[in-house]
């Protein structure tokens, strides 16, 4: 067990709201997580303190005896100064868990406290076609799952701790000439457990769990958006003595501009270059927009700059609708800057139609780089 302070190692304040907590366990979670570190022990490690520090602090109970007691203190329900059993609300929860099911059980039948597993949030990237489009993703990960080879168990060959002789805790006594002080710890041998085995797992080693490799199809759905969460229940860590499982949240963040195509929530936006000449006299014609491929669109004759051509229902799909968003075309109509010599002709007579007094000195720009 972690002997660093819960509240440091999620950079809190002791006074942290529960929000707080979540947040930082999120936070640090993702950071740490071992399918982002593969193969790095200090990550691994850093993974399994947060863990440890969020079960407790996450836990109002347990937190309460933290805060009171420390890490001894929690560990074991047990109050170190009154000499008894802590009189909390949800006392019969407490035995049930502890005792395996009935108050009348002995302390020595079962002991464990039942633990479902964890929950995750995992972070899911996806370009912008896939979210327009929506696409089967499929994500591998790593995950806690009963183990196995001793059901759960931890070993084989129960007996009695001989370190606590089956108290589960330690009394550790210090003194100096002034004064005594008892503290009490959770057993280091049997970890509260009370009982020790003969032989160990071999596949877990007591950990009772195993992490395993796991891939799980995801149907990412057409219209999803950034930090739209997907709720699959049950495909998180198994349990401690139990196999129910926590959930894995996918949260998506998603691409929101693919070359000139950009999406703004429902609605996608794309910047067209259209010819001066197209814009004054007007055309059809089909275009190629990344993502979207191909669409024909009519240009009015008289076409501004920076007006829009809008195709109704034709961009994202509402995520709980039939329906489509729009896609608003954003033309821009750039002047040439350099002209074929029929061009200038063709310009050069317009101008003498127009009365236009010719100024046909090229830019500073132009005149380096044309
Ligand atoms: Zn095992
Ligand atoms: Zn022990």
């Amino acid at each position: 067990m972690s002997q660093r302070d819960y509240y440091q190692v999620l950079w809190l304040e002791k006074g942290a709201s529960e929000d707080e907590i979540k947040k930082a366990y999120r936070k640090l979670a993702m950071k740490y997580h071992p399918d982002r570190n593969q193969g790095d022990a200090d990550a691994e490690a850093k993974f399994k303190e947060i863990g440890e520090a969020y079960g407790t602090l996450s836990d109002s109970w347990k937190r309460q005896q933290y805060d009171m007691f420390g890490q001894s203190g929690w560990a074991a329900g047990w109050n170190p100064f009154g000499g008894g059993w802590f009189q909390a609300e949800d006392l019969g929860d407490i035995f049930s868990s502890f005792f395996g099911g009935g108050f009348s059980g002995s302390r020595w039948s079962g002991r464990k406290r039942e633990q479902r597993g964890e929950d995750i949030e995992y972070e899911l990237h996806i370009d912008l076609k896939t979210s327009i489009y929506g696409w089967k993703e499929t994500i591998e990960f790593h995950k806690r799952e009963h183990c196995s080879h001793c059901d759960g168990d931890g070993g084989s060959g129960k007996k009695t701790c001989s370190t606590c002789d089956g108290r589960g805790q330690v009394v550790q006594t210090s003194q100096s000439p002034f004064w005594v002080i008892q503290q009490t710890r959770t057993c280091p041998d049997c970890r509260w457990e009370w009982e020790t085995f003969e032989h160990l797992c071999s596949e877990c080693q007591w950990e009772k769990r195993m992490l395993i490799k796991k891939k799980l199809d995801i149907d990412v759905p057409a219209g999803i958006d950034e930090w739209m969460v997907i709720k699959m229940n049950g495909e998180w860590n198994e349990g401690i003595g139990t196999k129910a499982a926590g959930d894995l949240y996918i949260r998506f963040q998603v691409e929101t501009s693919h070359k000139d195509l950009t999406r703004d929530g429902v609605d996608l936006h794309y910047d067209l270059d259209i010819d001066y000449v197209e814009a004054a006299l007007g055309t059809k014609k089909e275009i190629n927009i990344p993502v979207i491929w191909k669409r024909n669109i009519s240009v009015d004759a008289g076409t501004q700059a920076e007006s829009v051509i809008k195709i109704s229902g034709d961009g994202v799909k509402y995520i709980d609708r039939d329906s489509k968003w729009d896609l608003l075309i954003h033309v821009h109509i750039p002047v040439p800057k350099k002209l074929s010599k029929a061009e200038r002709e063709l310009l050069e007579n317009l101008a003498k139609e127009k009365k236009i007094n010719v100024n046909s000195k090229r830019g500073v720009f132009e005149k380096i780089f044309g």
